[in-house]
């Protein structure tokens, strides 16, 4: 046995973890920048939340809260520019996968100040200033993982900044997620659901990395009753933040697999949420492993008696039918098969026509 496994984001999980933990935030530097989308941080409480610790710990802050879904290079220059203008010397995110991924990259390009949105993919290993997390959705596990997934309208596609950028430490607080609307609870559930079951069925699977994702399934399928019903409680959030966490935990290790990779497509050209893009394709990328005995665990630890029971779920959960053309699913998988490192996390070969018959079996294909 070899392999080498990582996690060094400080977790402070439960109720009130920001202000209980206000001397978290000391250590990193007299002022911080704090990254935000435009409305969630402020309607969580969680905004509030860090600036009251903030001014109680004497931190000075400067606030960026322009930070669109999928956030794109422009954007991110924008905040690194008024980062170094601010003279911030640690940042802490706040929101969804898109703040916290956005504040990594403009983590180094404030660091490396030489950056521009043009050379931010040149060369790897950049590193970052101190980057803080506070997610207020329960999916992406973007406070524990290294990556930093952005828009790059260049390569018209959405792509990792290929940096290793852990955070420091990361608030988990299920109270931020209780004012999510039922479309944002789900999609974002089904990406941590899929980070899970992509990092378990992974050529860079671990054994540690497997006891996360059994662990984060197991906890993941003790929502499910939750998520048919609409109903969720704060134990309910909770168990949802924390499978979210765990599957960045497995992944920063193993890395996503083909629906991650297939699924930037459908969120690039046709405005798909992130994890409902993940799930839209996942019974068929399930259904492709001619070893099935990993994808019969998986049904097992979420709680489900078969893979069709599994399907019908999904089906419930997917509120989205995607019309595409032969072109485009052509298009796609071409550019897919050209995506090798996402390829070599499938454990199994992967032809065009695996990609292929993914897109077709999960989208309505267009045929006029
Ligand atoms: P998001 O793009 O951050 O946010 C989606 C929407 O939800 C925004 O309108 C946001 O509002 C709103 N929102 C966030 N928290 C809310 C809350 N508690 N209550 C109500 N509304 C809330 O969504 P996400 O799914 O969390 O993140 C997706 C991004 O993460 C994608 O770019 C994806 O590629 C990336 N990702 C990264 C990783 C990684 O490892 N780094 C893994 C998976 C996905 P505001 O705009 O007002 O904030
Ligand atoms: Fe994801």
């Amino acid at each position: 046995m070899e392999f080498t496994y990582r996690m060094p984001t400080k977790i402070l999980m439960g109720k009130n973890a920001v202000l209980k933990n206000k001397h978290e935030f000391l250590g990193y530097g007299k002022k911080a920048l704090i990254v935000t989308g435009k409305n969630s941080a402020k309607i969580t409480g969680a905004l509030e939340d860090v600036t009251n610790t903030l001014k109680e710990m004497n931190i000075a802050y400067a606030i960026f809260d322009r930070i669109e879904e999928n956030p794109c290079t422009k954007t991110i220059e924008e905040a690194a520019s008024f980062g170094k203008t601010e003279e911030a010397e640690f940042i802490i995110g706040i929101g969804g996968g898109s703040p916290l991924d956005a504040s990594k990259a403009i983590g180094i390009m404030i660091k490396n100040k030489h950056l521009t949105e043009e050379t931010l993919f040149s060369e790897k290993k950049f590193e970052s200033i101190p980057v803080l997390a506070v997610p207020t959705t329960a999916g992406t596990g973007s406070e524990t993982t290294p990556y930093a997934i952005l828009t790059d309208h260049r390569a018209k596609t959405k792509r990792n900044l290929g940096q290793i950028v852990f955070c420091k430490a990361a608030f988990l607080d299920a109270k931020y997620t209780e004012k999510a609307p039922y479309d944002i609870t789900v999609n974002t559930a089904l990406d941590a659901m899929t980070h899970l079951v992509e990092g378990y069925l992974n050529t860079n699977s671990t054994y540690l990395s497997d006891m996360l994702a059994e662990k984060g399934l197991t906890l993941w399928g003790e929502c499910v009753p939750s998520l048919l019903e609409a109903d969720f409680d704060f134990e309910i959030r909770e168990k949802l933040m924390l499978a979210s966490s765990i599957g960045g935990m497995a992944i920063a290790n193993t890395g996503t697999s083909l629906p991650h990779g297939m699924g930037y497509a459908l969120t690039y050209f046709k405005g798909v949420p992130h994890g409902l893009a993940n799930a839209l394709l996942f019974k068929a990328y399930l259904r492709c492993f001619e070893n099935k005995s990993k994808v019969e665990k998986v049904y097992k630890l979420l709680g489900f008696g078969s893979g069709e029971e599994f399907e019908e779920f999904l089906l419930k959960m997917l509120h989205a039918d995607i019309v595409v053309s032969r072109e485009e699913i052509e298009g796609w998988s071409e550019a897919m098969c050209s995506n090798t490192a996402k390829l070599k996390n499938h454990p199994e070969l992967v032809a065009y026509e695996t990609i292929y018959n993914i897109y077709e079996q999960s989208l309505s294909v267009n045929k006029g």
